[in-house]
C-alpha cells in the first residue's frame, strides 16, 4: 500500500522572466522567456511526494482567479487530491515574481494573497485525513496558527509531524513541542538557533538547541555536503551526498523533503529515508526547472541501487 501523506500549506504561481541582469531600483530592461510555472513549497512538495509513490492530500487556499484554476488542474494531473485546496473568493491566488539572470542568479518577490487566508476552520474540516495519514508534513509559508492547529491535530491522532521551517522565522516553542521531525538547511538553522556553522562537524550545538526547544530530531540538509542528523540520546550522523553534476539546486530541497517523508510515511528508519531523500535531492538538483524536474520512484531506486551508472555520474539519463 503507498503511504499516505497530508501537506498543509502554500500554492502559488510563479512568474519567470528569464534576463541578462537583475534590475536595478527605478529601471526598466528587457528580458525574455517568460513563463508561469506552478509552485509553492509545499504544492512543490505535495507533487514531488506523489511522484515518488505516496497518495498525498493537499490542504490549502487558492484565490478566485484563473492562476487558481491551472494550480488545481496541476494538482490533478500530478495526482494530487486537492478536496481539501479551497478558493476564497476576495483574494488573489499567491504569485512570486521572479528574474533570474544568466549566471543563474536570482531576485524574487512573493505576494502570498490566498495562502495567508488559509483558516483554522479548514483545517479542522479536513480532520479525517490528517487522522488518516502515515506523515503530516507543514512549511511556513501560510499562517502560523494554522500550522500550529495542523500540527495539534496530528498529535491528536499520533501522526508524525514533519516541519521543513521555511522561510526562516522565529517559532514558538509551542510549535516546536509538536514536530517530530524538523528539517532545516543550513540558513534556516542559524536562524531558528542564533548558531552559524561553516562546517557539518560542528552542527550537534546547534542541534541540541533544537531537541531542546523540544522536537523529536533534526535533520539538517546541507546542500552537496549531504545531511545531518541528530536524535535524542543517540548522537549524530551524517549522510553523504550522491555524488552528481549539480544544474540547478532550486528544488533540490522540495525534492529531499519529499523522499524522506514518503519513506518515513512507508515505515522506514529516519536514516534510510534521509538516504531516499539526499537521492531525491539530487536528481532533482541534476536537472533544470522546479516541480517540472522532480524525479520519480524508479529513478530514486535506480541511483540508489547504482543501476544506472549515467545519473551517478551526472550525464542526463
Ligand atoms: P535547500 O535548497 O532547501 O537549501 P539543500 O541545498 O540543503 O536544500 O539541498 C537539499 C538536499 O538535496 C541535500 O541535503 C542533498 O541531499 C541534495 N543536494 C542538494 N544539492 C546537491 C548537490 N550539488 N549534489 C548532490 N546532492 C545535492
Amino acid at each position: 500500500m503507498n503511504p499516505r501523506l497530508t501537506i498543509v500549506g502554500s500554492l502559488n504561481m510563479d512568474l519567470v522572466i528569464r534576463s541578462a541582469r537583475i534590475p536595478r531600483p527605478g529601471e526598466t530592461i528587457i528580458g525574455s522567456d517568460f513563463q508561469t510555472i506552478p509552485g509553492g513549497k509545499s504544492a512543490n512538495q505535495a507533487v514531488a511526494a506523489a511522484r515518488l509513490g505516496a497518495d498525498v492530500s493537499m490542504v490549502g487556499c487558492l484565490g478566485s482567479d484563473t492562476f487558481a484554476d491551472v494550480l488545481l488542474k496541476n494538482l490533478n494531473v500530478s495526482g494530487v487530491d486537492a478536496a481539501h485546496v479551497h478558493k476564497d473568493k476576495d483574494a488573489a491566488t499567491g504569485v512570486a515574481l521572479i528574474v533570474v539572470d544568466k549566471k543563474g542568479k536570482n531576485s524574487i518577490i512573493v505576494a502570498s494573497g490566498a495562502n495567508m487566508f488559509l483558516t483554522e476552520t479548514e483545517i479542522e474540516a479536513a480532520e479525517n485525513v490528517i487522522a488518516a495519514s502515515n506523515v503530516l508534513l507543514l512549511q511556513l509559508e501560510v499562517p502560523l496558527a494554522v500550522v500550529i492547529r495542523a500540527a495539534q491535530i496530528a498529535r491528536d491522532y499520533d501522526v508524525p509531524v514533519i516541519l521543513n521551517p521555511a522561510p526562516a522565522r522565529e517559532l514558538p516553542e509551542n510549535l516546536f513541542k509538536l514536530v517530530d521531525v524538523l528539517v532545516p538547511n543550513e540558513s534556516e538553522t542559524a536562524l531558528l538557533t542564533g548558531l552559524e556553522s561553516g562546517n557539518p562537524a560542528e552542527l550537534g550545538p546547534a542541534a541540541d538547541i533544537l531537541l531542546d526547544m523540544g522536537v523529536g530530531s533534526v535533520v539538517i540538509t546541507l546542500g552537496k555536503q549531504g545531511t545531518f542528523l541528530r536524535v535524542q540520546d543517540t548522537g549524530s550522523q551524517l549522510f553523504d551526498a550522491f555524488k552528481i553534476k549539480a544544474v540547478d539546486t532550486i528544488d533540490a530541497g522540495d525534492a529531499f523533503v519529499a523522499g524522506l517523508v514518503v519513506r518515513m510515511g512507508a515505515g522506514y528508519s529516519l536514516a534510510e529515508a534521509i538516504h531516499w531523500g539526499n537521492a531525491a535531492g539530487a536528481l532533482a538538483a541534476m536537472r533544470f526547472g522546479a516541480q517540472t524536474s522532480m524525479p520519480n520512484e524508479e529513478e530514486v531506486n535506480q541511483l540508489i541501487s547504482g543501476v544506472n551508472p549515467d545519473i551517478i555520474i551526472g550525464r542526463e539519463p
